[in-house]
């Protein structure tokens, strides 16, 4: 889905306002009456992506996204679903649009209260003109999918609000379009609900695949459920980004000061902060080759990879010095096999406890188990907005191995080789 130059100007002669506001006039010296909700948003959002647009009340959100399937007509600017246009289209054809291919989930889910929670789930295929077997076999399917098997014959004032959103959610899947527009769909229900909400909604995108564009105020609900973010001010969308893009880069002052009060241990990933391993160890490493790279880095251990950087373990650098002494070739049996590493997408609130457990910085794997970076617990705590004096003198890591007694050990061993 594709929006481009898109303006809604309300008030009469939105044109002439939007020729203004190109040449660079501001909103507010716009002639009385005429408000600009949506001043020249161009996004683009991919097939299976939730996109969130965040803005605070009044900066368009709303106005934006009923532009995007048509319930609003845009004053200037085109929005298109593959091939089809929304802005340029007859209003049969974007009913057919608005049936097939879009379907829109509210923040007041308007469910009819004399039907059943199945009849209201049905309801948009019932619109669609499908039969009734099939429609009620799909609403039942997807009834199930949002948790509410067994309440299909409810009537919605029985049910939790929570529940009753979900109701709505399910009869915007029924519908099986591709494109799926919630605007603030969780914003009114309390908070843990709303956070399990949050959570079946990425669960079900996971196999769904959907495009969703999802509205919120809420700028830690856009951290968490966004795969990008579009943040809009007065109209405009002052900047798109994915969720850490947003947080230490913003485009703004007025970016910067939305996100000063985000929750970073969330938003932020174990990727997002780890560092390049300052040395690795190959499995096939001598120990004397082992020790000499630990001396020169001043570490007290380090990881041990294979040859595709699969994680194998870790060594001390006291084991590797016993080795170098008795003359093995091999540091196999010094390795250690709990590294302990967490996965890249790990959240930052989870890597706290396994930071503190660690013998060493956290070693990051990606899916397939390979090293792709350390997070010393100093980032951790500075990221986390704690003091990185205390956190450095809080370590239980032992300090490296005097430098002139692997010295020693690298000379003796290098006369028995020669
Ligand atoms: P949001 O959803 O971000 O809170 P809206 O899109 O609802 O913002 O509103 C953006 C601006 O457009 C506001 O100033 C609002 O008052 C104005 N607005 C919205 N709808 C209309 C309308 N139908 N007529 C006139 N002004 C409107
Ligand atoms: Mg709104």
């Amino acid at each position: 889905m594709r929006a481009e130059g898109l303006f809604k100007v309300f008030g009469r002669g939105g044109s002439q306002a939007v020729e203004q506001l190109r040449k660079g006039t501001a909103r507010t010296d716009l002639a009385d009456g005429i408000t600009a909700a949506v001043i020249d948003a161009s996004f683009e959002v991919k097939k299976g992506e939730i996109f969130v647009v965040m803005g605070l009340s009044g900066s368009g959100k709303s106005t934006l996204i009923r532009m995007l399937n048509g319930l609003h007509p845009a004053t200037a600017g085109s929005v298109t679903i593959g091939d089809d246009s929304i802005t340029d289209v007859s209003a049969s054809k974007l009913r057919d649009i608005r049936r097939h291919r879009i379907s829109m989930v509210f923040q007041h889910f308007a469910l009819l209260p004399h039907r059943t929670v199945i009849d209201n789930v049905a309801y948009g295929l019932e619109i669609q003109g499908m039969g009734k077997d099939e429609r009620i076999a799909r609403a039942r399917k997807v009834t199930e999918i949002v948790g509410l098997a067994g309440w299909e014959e409810k009537h919605p004032s029985e049910l939790s609000g929570g529940m009753q959103q979900r109701v709505g959610l399910a009869r915007a899947l029924a519908a099986d379009t591709d494109v799926l527009l919630m605007d603030e769909a969780f914003s009114a229900l309390d908070p843990l609900i709303r956070r399990e909400m949050q959570d079946q909604l990425l669960e079900l995108q996971e196999t769904l695949g959907k495009t969703i564009v999802f509205i919120t105020h809420d700028l830690n609900e856009a951290m968490y459920i966004g795969d990008r973010i579009a943040v809009m001010r007065d109209g405009r969308i002052v900047q798109i980004g994915a969720p850490e893009d947003i947080l230490t880069n913003p485009a703004n002052d007025y970016v910067e000061q939305f996100v000063q009060d985000v929750d970073r241990t969330k938003v932020l990933t174990a990727e997002s902060v780890m560092r390049k391993p300052r040395a690795v160890i190959h499995e096939n490493d001598g120990p004397t080759g082992a020790l000499s790279m630990m001396r020169d880095e001043q570490l007290s251990a380090a990881y041990v990879i294979k040859r595709d950087r699969t994680i194998v373990g870790w060594v001390r650098d006291r084991d590797v010095l016993d080795l170098v002494r008795k003359g093995e070739k091999s540091i196999r049996s010094a390795i250690q096999a709990d590294h302990g590493a967490v996965d890249k997408d790990t959240s930052l609130a989870d890597l706290l406890i396994p930071s503190l457990e660690a013998a060493l910085p956290l070693a990051v794997k990606d899916d397939r188990d390979r090293l792709v970076g350390v997070i010393p617990r100093v980032t951790l705590l500075a990221t986390l907005g704690g003091e990185p004096e205390a956190a450095a003198q809080a370590t239980h890591r032992p300090d490296p191995l005097p430098t002139e007694v692997v010295d020693r050990a690298l000379d003796n061993a290098g006369k028995e080789n020669a």
